[in-house]
């Protein structure tokens, strides 16, 4: 059908009994002053619905809230917040649908993804509860007459900021290990994207307590940053950029509180010459295409031996020309919807000028796609370069876009060195079927994550996170948990 009355349809249906406000001691709320702003749908550029715009003012309520509601709810066992939050995620595997359609209209990205994507939030939710109850305290060897054991407590009150690629499964990420560990939350989505975590935090009503879960939404100077610097935030968590972590860990600094930082990448993909192929090209491809090159883990630079070049491009550009094609995310079987945003669109196209400028070689790729229905949204082709230096700016820099980079080397030493000379280190990936260079690669790569013979494959309980300016700390595993609550001693004389 055609794409504009699809997605009108789909937003009218989804929106009928939408409020996007603020979620603050269990009720929606909008702002003091009644600002709101639009978000919108990026395939037809068409508004969704308004959304509260919130300021330090509403900050401060949803952080009193939170010490409000702390008070009881540090005192649950983890037994008992793994009943509440398997009731909370019951409720919104029910609600799997609408969540997955208002992720896929706000991000643009495919329904099915979104899907997918929204399960493995509610996985995540329980994955951590039920952790929860195996981190334990201990017992410490001091004598005789002494005894003396070491309580885990949560921090209190946790601040979140959220970026707007995958909205849905970082709050599981993040508001998930936050709750399972004992503390209360205030969370602020993406601008880009509020839709979903806001919704989730409504279907929270009567289960959670209230003021355990607040959301505010907002601008990053406006909420972002009043969140990152009250007194009664105990500890900060943030995903997105590294300009902006680098504010949030100053303002960390300033109330010598903890903080959670996870930003961008430049990730390697290393094609040595005994490699599959085959397989290379197509994990390599899903490995950036997938989400339209908006995953801070997207493998954005292939490294591939020039013995293997000429046959991995072949392979690569069809998978660039084939597998991953724009589309309308509403419709099955799309693999790419559009850029999320306007400026996203922009930052892109830009980028591709940057490339041609630098003297890369621009082989597939490079802009709109052909289509009347891409006319109105940021869709984007699946971009490749060849002929690339790791000095250029598109080998350097987060462009957030589907657009590929391939650099040739000669020698392991090389494929390192290059694979590291970035200030990146948030994953890899190496494709060979030699196991020990597969294991040497692994060691020598400086990332939070390296995948051999596949790409992004995670889940509950493998540790995300990055090396160098990738960020600090890692997600998604029990030692996230140990992120979420510090330590007490206990001495006692017998
Ligand atoms: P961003 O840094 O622009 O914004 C992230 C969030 O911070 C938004 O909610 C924004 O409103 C808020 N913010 C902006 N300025 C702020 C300030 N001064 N104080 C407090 N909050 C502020 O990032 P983005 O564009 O939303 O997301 C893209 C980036 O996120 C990419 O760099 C990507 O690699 C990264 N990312 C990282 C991971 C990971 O797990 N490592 C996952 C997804 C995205």
């Amino acid at each position: 059908g055609d794409i504009r009355e699809n997605h009108r349809d789909a937003i009218e249906e989804a929106t009928q009994d939408l409020t996007v406000d603020h979620w603050i001691d269990g009720e929606s709320v909008a702002s003091a002053n009644g600002e709101r702003f639009e978000t919108s749908d990026p395939a037809i550029d068409e508004p969704i619905v308004d959304v509260a715009q919130g300021t330090e003012s509403e900050i401060d309520d949803a952080v009193e809230a939170a010490e409000a509601a702390l008070r009881s709810w540090k005192e649950t066992t983890p037994r008992e917040r793994d009943d509440i939050i398997r009731e909370w995620t019951s409720t919104l595997r029910d609600h799997l649908d609408e969540l997955a359609l208002l992720e896929s209209l706000d991000t643009g990205k495919p329904l099915a993804y979104a899907r997918d994507e929204a399960k493995e939030a509610f996985n995540y939710l329980e994955y951590y509860v039920s952790v929860a109850q195996a981190h334990e305290g201990s017992e410490l060897p001091v004598g005789p007459d002494n005894h003396a054991y070491v309580r885990q407590e949560p921090f209190g009150v946790a601040g979140q900021i959220l970026p707007w690629n995958y909205p849905l499964q970082l709050f599981g990420w993040k508001a998930g290990a936050a709750l399972a560990a004992g503390n209360v939350v205030v969370l602020k989505p993406s601008e880009e994207s509020p839709m979903t975590a806001t919704r989730v935090a409504q279907l929270s009503k009567g289960i959670l307590p209230d003021g355990v879960l607040n959301i505010v939404n907002g601008f990053g100077e406006e909420a972002g940053q009043p969140l990152t610097n009250h007194d009664a935030i105990d500890k900060l968590s943030f995903t997105g950029s590294v300009p902006v972590g680098k504010q949030v860990m100053s303002a960390a600094a300033e109330g010598i509180k903890p903080v959670t930082l996870e930003l961008g990448g430049k990730s390697p993909f290393v094609v040595f010459p005994d490699a599959d192929l085959e397989q290379a090209a197509e994990t390599s491809a899903a490995g950036i295409f997938y989400n339209t090159g908006q995953s801070c883990d997207a493998c954005t630079r292939i490294l591939v031996h020039e013995d293997a070049h000429d046959e991995f491009l072949d392979l690569y550009l069809e998978e660039a020309t084939e597998t991953w094609q724009p589309g309308d995310p509403l419709e099955d079987g799309t693999t790419m919807g559009p850029l999320t945003f306007d400026d996203q669109y922009e930052k892109v196209s830009n980028y591709v000028e940057i490339g041609e400028e630098e003297g890369a070689n621009l082989v597939v790729g490079g802009g709109d796609p052909d289509g009347e229905e891409f006319e109105d949204g940021w869709f984007f082709e699946p971009t490749v370069f060849d002929d690339v230096d790791n000095d250029m700016r598109i080998a350097q820099e987060e462009i957030f876009g589907p657009v590929q980079s391939i650099i040739t080397f000669s020698s392991y030493e090389e494929a390192i060195e290059i694979a590291n000379g970035v200030s990146y280190g948030l994953a890899a990936g190496v494709a060979t079927n030699d196991a020990s260079i597969a294991h040497h690669a692994a060691a020598d790569i400086l990332a939070g994550s390296v995948w051999v013979n596949e790409y992004h494959g995670d889940g509950p309980g493998v540790p995300f996170g990055g090396f160098k300016e990738s960020g600090i700390g890692r997600e998604c595993a029990k030692e996230t948990l140990d992120e979420y609550t510090q330590s007490k001693t206990v001495n006692l004389k017998l």
